[in-house]
């Protein structure tokens, strides 16, 4: 029977990093295990104050990780990116509970992709997942000629993993804050997700975060090929849309900078082009402004600065789009 889970396993069991595509960051573990330490959600009774420091911690247990991931787990380690998503959390918010950021082989049943607990107090990182993505980026590095915005110097397996973990590791974020926060979402969690690893990124570190994970999703998508019902039906938007989405934020960021490398090159189209500048100026908007009320002290005059900006600019952006409304519809 093609539709039993039991089928559906061994099919994602045999898809190159099909994790990133349907299961990063889901509630469950997927196939054959349920959640543990789902018993802390945040319905539950609270913990006692002690426990309570709200601090995220990045800890690898390095005694777990077979031979084959060593290489990706020191890249990543040594670069210190899960480190400075995590630090700006700290440096920022105030969170209820305490978060450990765990790269370890030792994850709950099921689990082979990045993947974020329920309660928001755990975010498991499975070395072979970080292979995974490895491999993905070596061959693209050997296939795929360099866009001329991404730089020639950054245009190596080492990088670019490095870089589209960032990215990764930012939707993992998105939903840790998500859950903890009890944010209100007006869409799907998972491209809430998606848009913290883009406001944070793009806000906080530059281009290259967004940059590496389109262009790692764009090869993933190469390899699934034609999308399935599965992928269709996934809580993730499809793959390919997503490396759109992350341009698109990019763009949308500033246009000025961005128009001829990312547009006028064909990266992202120019029917999708025109809406971003307003779609990046609502998802910043969103970002600062549910964050607000969990600003930490010291950020609280630099987060309510940076919230009343991105407000700013979501009115301008959208009366720019009032304007051009009618002219961009007759043009697709
Ligand atoms: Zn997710």
């Amino acid at each position: 029977m093609p539709n039993t889970a039991t089928a559906r396993c061994r099919k994602k069991a045999r898809v190159v990093l099909s994790g990133v595509l349907v299961l990063t960051g889901t509630v469950m573990t997927g196939c054959g295990g349920e959640a543990h330490d789902a018993g802390q959600g945040p319905g539950a009774a609270p913990r006692p104050q002690a426990a309570r420091s709200g601090r995220v911690t990045v800890v690898y247990e390095t005694g777990t990780v077979a031979p084959e991931d060593r290489e990706a787990v020191a890249l990543i380690r040594n670069s210190r990116v899960l480190e400075r998503t995590a630090d700006w959390v700290n440096r920022s918010l105030t969170l209820p509970h305490d978060m450990v950021v765990k790269v370890t082989a030792a994850v709950p049943p099921g689990v082979t992709d990045a993947v974020t607990q329920p309660d928001g107090r755990t975010i498991f990182i499975p070395p072979p997942f970080l292979t995974e993505i490895e491999k993905a980026l070596a061959d693209v590095v050997k296939t795929v000629e360099r866009p001329a915005l991404f730089p020639a110097s950054e245009y190596n397996t080492d990088d670019l993993t490095v870089l589209s973990t960032e990215f990764i590791f930012g939707h993992e974020m998105g939903h840790a804050l998500q859950r903890q926060l009890l944010l209100a979402n007006l869409g799907l969690e998972e491209d809430a997700a998606d848009g913290y690893a883009s406001f944070y990124t793009v806000n906080e570190v530059g281009p290259g975060p967004s940059l590496a994970a389109a262009i790692l999703f764009d090869e993933i998508a190469r390899k699934e090929g034609v999308p399935t019902l599965e992928g269709m039906s996934s809580d993730h938007p499809v793959t390919q849309q997503r490396a759109y989405n992350f341009l698109c934020y990019l763009e949308g960021s500033d246009p000025k900078k961005y128009q001829r490398s990312l547009v006028d090159s064909g990266y992202l189209p120019k029917t999708r082009a025109p809406l971003c500048p307003q779609a990046w100026a609502m998802l910043d908007y969103g970002w600062w402004t549910q964050l607000r009320p969990h600003f930490s002290e010291p950020f609280k005059a630099r987060g309510d600065e940076e919230q009343k900006k991105a407000h700013a600019r979501l009115i301008a952006e959208t009366n720019a789009l009032a304007e051009r409304i009618d002219e961009l519809r007759k043009s697709q």
